[in-house]
């Protein structure tokens, strides 16, 4: 029996809609080439370096991450379902000659597909928009060789993160367009660790991505309250 896919189609219309600037460092997805190199680096350290190793990255969009796991010598499949972000995914590859393997296709079908396939999966600034986290969670973790790393990334639920993710970034700073998160979607890094664990993953450590507004700089560190990524081991 087909199993329906874990999308909501208001979310990934949200991202095709802005496809085309998805490379610009100065667009909406500005945010995402500011906080690459740092996510990057934390990856990389984190998972032992990234050279030869078999990388996913689910919800790839037009592949910022993908690409620069790419340059670090990592052999990175890309999937999303959202077309336009793949086909700009796919097109940048001509300019920077890179190589990455995008699909369209479900985590969920990937990780039927590929079971216990890949050293790392990455899964950044994507659960906050899926209707089943658990669901996303759980296949990412069987995309993931035993002793594998499993890298997860969103946005905390507290006041602050509503203050800076939603008020600050969407209405006074403009850095995102209005609508782009809905704060009753955002993880707890307790409930994060909670599907984690669900899907037979050790939590091993969380880093918190932080924005200064003023200095405009972002920065890892221990303030999780925004944004943050945790790392798992299969
Ligand atoms: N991970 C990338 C892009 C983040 S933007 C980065 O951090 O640079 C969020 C991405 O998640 C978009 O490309 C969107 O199309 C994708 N997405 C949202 N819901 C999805 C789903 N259910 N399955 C796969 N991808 C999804």
């Amino acid at each position: 029996m087909e199993q329906p896919v874990n999308v909501d189609p208001r979310e990934l219309e949200k991202f095709s809609a802005l496809a085309h600037r998805w490379w610009d460092p100065n667009s909406e997805f500005k945010p995402l080439h500011d906080i690459n190199p740092l996510r990057l680096g934390w990856i990389e350290q984190v998972a032992g370096g990234l050279a030869g190793k078999a990388v996913v990255d689910v919800g790839c969009g037009g592949g910022i991450l993908s690409e620069a796991m790419a340059l670090r010598g990592a052999l990175v499949t890309g999937i999303d379902l959202a077309d336009k972000p793949l086909k700009v995914a796919k097109l940048h590859l001509l300019e920077s000659g890179n190589k990455v393997e995008y699909r369209k296709m479900a985590v969920e079908e990937l990780a039927r597909e590929q079971p216990s396939h890949y050293d790392v999966v990455t899964c950044m600034e994507m659960l906050e928009h899926v209707p089943d986290p658990q669901s996303t969670v759980r296949a990412c973790a069987e995309l993931a060789k035993p002793g594998g790393h499993v890298f997860f990334a969103t946005l905390n639920r507290n006041p602050k993160s509503f203050l800076f993710a939603i008020v600050g970034a969407e209405y006074v700073l403009n850095l995102l367009p209005k609508g782009t998160h809905e704060y009753a979607k955002f993880i707890r890094p307790s409930e994060l660790g909670r599907m984690a664990r669900n899907a037979e993953l050790s939590v091993e450590q969380i880093v918190g991505m932080s924005y200064n507004p003023f200095s405009r700089v972002y920065s890892l560190g221990a303030d999780t309250s925004v944004n943050y990524i945790m790392h798992c081991l299969r």
